[in-house]
């Protein structure tokens, strides 16, 4: 037999206690026992978002999340602010232009993060933008966002902040309210330990305004319809959802709650620590920018003449043990470790041990357990 390790920024593995949950029987969408387990999980998720706002859900990944977001706050032709730093940015480029709304980018080199103060001067110089689009942990290039300081800018204008939190929710800190943030769009299978196939929104007072004026097209994405649903005897949601993966998410809430949102941050700090001192120790650099590094994920530069698609290649072929390769103009380049979710010490441990084995095989200068040493250096000092 092979064990397989799973440890990219999503899918994310699933806890055996969320995989029973979801292998009880089926039950109806629109019976109370649904009803109750479903405001249980979305009553849970408000706790990870660190919000009293509502929280709108839906069946699809994550990107349909974003698109909701775009359908539902904004009409034809309106003005929307969008900072690229990366691969996701970029798909909120892709989303809005595919609803002819204007576009105007503000864009960065990858591995780069937002700097707040081009925010501030895009808003200064263009009053008529009516909603800014950004990512907070950048998964394809393993940087997080100021996002903090980008709502206070923006909290100070008529416009709305639309945050992608799919990676981030729940691995590196996100305070929804307290941060001010209009709508932030999380998915099933990063952090939150749950399989792929559901998106969450949360949608603040100043965003269910733009909602009202919205005049671009939505069926199944509608927020309207979704919060009316929300409010039936019993609460349900417009649309047959993924059953099975909303009890498995009541489940993987639960124990998120049981270690406490500010121990899994923690947690996720610890490892994504140890992760960037074992690649270091092994004479590897590190991609992006260096006081802003995501614990969501980490992205390692290929080393010379060796292309990272092999590294990730080898890692799951000989080894099962799967993380991912660069994505876009990065592929090939760099090579991205997952850490965000179900994870803990000696997963970083036995990924880095892996890594060295492959490195070593490509003809990498490696001396096996120099970055395993490194990293369990830091965790040792943390019990
Ligand atoms: C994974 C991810 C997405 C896309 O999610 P899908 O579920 O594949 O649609 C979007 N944004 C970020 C930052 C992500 O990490």
């Amino acid at each position: 037999m092979r064990k397989e390790y799973l440890m990219t920024p999503g899918p994310t593995p699933v806890p055996s206690e969320v995989l029973l949950a979801q292998a009880k029987p089926m039950i109806h969408h629109r019976a109370p026992v649904y009803g109750e387990a479903m405001v249980k999980a979305l009553e849970d998720l408000k706790y990870v978002f660190q919000t009293k706002n509502d929280v709108l859900m839906f069946t699809s990944s994550g990107t349909g999340g974003m698109e909701s977001a775009v359908v539902n706050l904004f009409s034809s032709g309106d003005k929307v602010l969008v900072a690229v730093t990366g691969n996701f940015g970029e798909r909120w480029v892709k989303i809005s232009n595919t609803y002819g709304l204007n576009v105007v980018k503000l864009e960065y080199d990858w591995g780069q993060k937002v700097d707040p103060n081009d925010i501030a001067s895009a808003l200064e110089k263009e009053k008529d933008i009516k909603g800014i689009l950004i990512t907070h942990s950048e998964t394809s290039t393993g940087v997080v966002n100021d996002v903090e300081e980008i709502g206070k800018i923006v909290a100070a204008t008529p416009a709305v902040l639309v945050v992608d939190a799919i990676s981030g929710i729940g691995a590196c800190e996100l305070k929804t309210d307290d941060w001010k943030c209009d709508v932030v769009i999380a998915g099933s299978q990063k952090a939150l330990m749950i399989p792929p196939g559901l998106a969450f929104a949360s949608v603040s007072e100043k965003a269910w305004k733009l909602v009202d004026d919205s005049n671009l097209p939505k069926f199944y994405f509608d927020y309207k319809t979704s919060r009316n649903a929300l409010k039936k005897t019993p609460p349900q949601t417009p649309y047959t959802p993924a059953v099975s993966t909303i009890i498995g998410m009541g489940e993987a809430l639960k124990m998120i709650k049981e270690e406490g949102l500010e121990h899994v941050l923690k947690r996720h700090q610890l490892l994504g620590n140890a992760c960037r001192a074992g690649i270091k120790a092994l004479g590897l650099e590190l991609f992006g920018e260096e006081d802003q590094r995501a614990n969501s994920v980490t992205a390692i530069k290929s080393p010379e003449g060796i292309n990272g698609q092999d590294v990730v290649k080898i890692m799951r072929e000989e080894y099962g043990m799967t993380i991912a390769g660069g994505q876009s103009k990065v592929k090939g380049k760099i090579f991205r470790i997952g850490h965000c979710g179900y994870y803990d010490k000696f997963d970083i441990v036995a990924v880095l041990a892996c890594l060295e084995m492959v490195l070593k095989s490509l003809g990498y200068p490696v001396q096996l357990g120099k970055g395993v040493a490194a990293a369990t250096a830091v965790l040792e000092k943390a019990m």
